[in-house]
């Protein structure tokens, strides 16, 4: 039996997708530049990827579920001269991880060849797509991407970027978008400005990219956020920056920060690693209004609590300590296993290092706490390995509402929190004390607080949400 296990053990919550974008004044190797910022994005999604370049008067695209090294490296054997091109890297739930959901999506249609590649959720995508299908549309994936394309074929204004900005009016929620309109390159990113993406220079070529870490695989480093409600429309005569819709309550995705991106980058503006070194402190500033805590190490839940132990450590000057050695390669499918065989997949992926943590208090760091399982193991495990005392601090606050922006988190249901106190949870996972970071000290660990989405934590969406999506989690179609 194939067993999948989504996002490390079913605990981890997921991100839907990574976006490149590359415009070079001369005709490269396109296909080839795109695959090592895709390459860097791949923790952004890991079930698909895909490119699409301009060829001719064409739009060649090559996409495959897998990750991008598989698929992308035996296409690139050969050299392919262009001058525009996307890529994607996409992780999937809802809708399937079916190829032909796969992106870039491209099509020939009334407004010329387009190929677009999304990172987001479109909120309204059922309602939009009912109206459609309704009036004799046929939709060939179950992505919002693909509704994107059908809406701006549709649009009776015959000027492009009229089109392309009426359409994107039409749409709510998160998209960070890059697409290839004939010999131009787009990147849009969403009003609220709830998934990331940057625009970068160097030389004769142009970049965008969801992270910074992108552009430093290509050595850019004159680059800028895009801004949200900013179209960025780049042509052989240049960089042309449109603000298609007025700035409004700016929503960034505060998970960004806490888990999904890479500690390397630039996200929001902000340094990820130190964002996370600052939760990590107030988390520990947290403990020490106990005069009754202690501990002698501090452990990283790696990589994802890296950062947010060291802040820790530092700041209650605990030194910091690697508790649990983590297999990189283990991916995210095995063959196996039952649910009580969970414990050796754990150990498949993080292994206890008994000589750091005989007799010792550990504080262990995460970012968040989904449904528990792999913490009971993980507490269990450092235990065994002959730790006295183990206290799980998490570097954001309780989860409990599910997310409509293209974040992948578990129903009410499921999401321990919604059940259990921090010390009913300490009691069942066999830790000594469990801790969340309290959202007013993780606002402030960024710069204005105000211009972040928090919503999976307090329930306060930037948009009403009926009733039964909000208990389901369901956000219909996903990119
Ligand atoms: S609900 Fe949570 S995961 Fe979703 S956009 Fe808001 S902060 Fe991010």
């Amino acid at each position: 039996m194939v067993y999948r296990l989504v996002n490390d053990l079913e605990e981890k919550i997921g991100h839907y997708c990574g976006v490149v974008g590359l415009f070079s004044l001369e005709e490269t190797n396109i296909p080839e530049k795109i695959f090592f910022p895709l390459f860097s994005l791949q923790h952004r999604g890991q079930e698909s990827c895909g490119i699409a370049y301009r060829k001719g008067k064409g739009i060649v695209a090559y996409k495959d579920l897998g990750m991008v090294s598989t698929v992308l490296s035996k296409y690139l054997q050969e050299k392919k001269l262009s001058r525009i091109g996307i890529g994607h890297v996409r992780y999937s739930t809802q809708g399937g991880n079916r190829i032909e959901n796969v992106q870039p999506l491209v099509v020939n249609c009334n407004k010329g060849v387009v190929a677009l590649a999304h990172n987001g959720n479109i909120l309204n995508s059922a309602r939009l797509k009912d109206e459609l299908f309704q009036e004799g549309s046929i939709f060939q994936t179950t992505s919002d991407t693909e509704l994107i394309l059908h809406l701006l074929s549709r649009n009776p204004e015959k000027n492009f970027l009229k089109a392309l900005t009426t359409t994107l009016h039409r749409l709510e929620g998160a998209y960070s978008i890059v697409m290839i309109w004939n010999d131009s390159l787009i990147g849009i990113r969403d009003p609220m400005g709830f998934r990331p993406l940057y625009v970068g220079k160097k030389d004769s070529l142009h970049i965008l990219a969801s992270e910074t870490c992108a552009l430093d695989i290509l050595q850019v480093d004159e680059y800028r956020s895009v801004r949200p409600g900013e179209l960025i429309l780049i042509q052989e005569g240049g960089m042309e920056s449109i603000q298609f819709a007025s700035p409004t309550q700016k929503r960034q995705c505060i998970f960004e920060l806490i888990y999904f991106s890479r500690p390397d980058s630039f996200v929001f503006d902000t340094s990820v690693h130190q964002a996370r070194k600052k939760m990590g402190a107030a988390l520990a500033r947290q403990d020490m209004d106990s005069p009754y805590f202690s501990a002698d190490i501090v452990v990283p839940v790696p990589d994802s609590g890296t950062s947010a132990a060291l802040g820790y450590a530092e700041e209650a000057n605990i030194p910091f300590e690697l508790g649990l050695a983590r297999n990189h390669y283990t991916g995210r499918s095995f063959i196996m296993p039952t649910t009580n065989e969970r414990e050796l997949v754990v150990r498949m992926k993080l292994h206890p290092i008994r000589e750091a943590l005989e007799g010792k208090r550990v504080v262990l760091v995460d970012d968040s706490l989904v449904r528990g399982t792999t913490s009971s193991i993980l507490v269990r495990m450092i235990r065994k390995a002959g730790a006295r005392e183990v206290h799980l601090r998490l570097s954001s606050p309780e989860l409990l509402w599910p997310c409509f922006f293209g974040i992948d988190i578990p129903t009410r249901k499921e999401l321990i929190s919604n059940h259990y106190t921090p010390e009913e949870i300490a009691s069942i996972i066999g830790a000594d004390s469990v801790r969340f970071l309290e959202i007013s000290n993780l606002k402030s660990c960024v710069e204005e607080p105000s211009s972040y989405c928090y919503a999976c934590f307090n329930g306060e969406y930037p948009y009403p949400i009926e009733k039964e999506r909000l208990e389901d989690g369901l956000s219909i179609c996903r990119s």
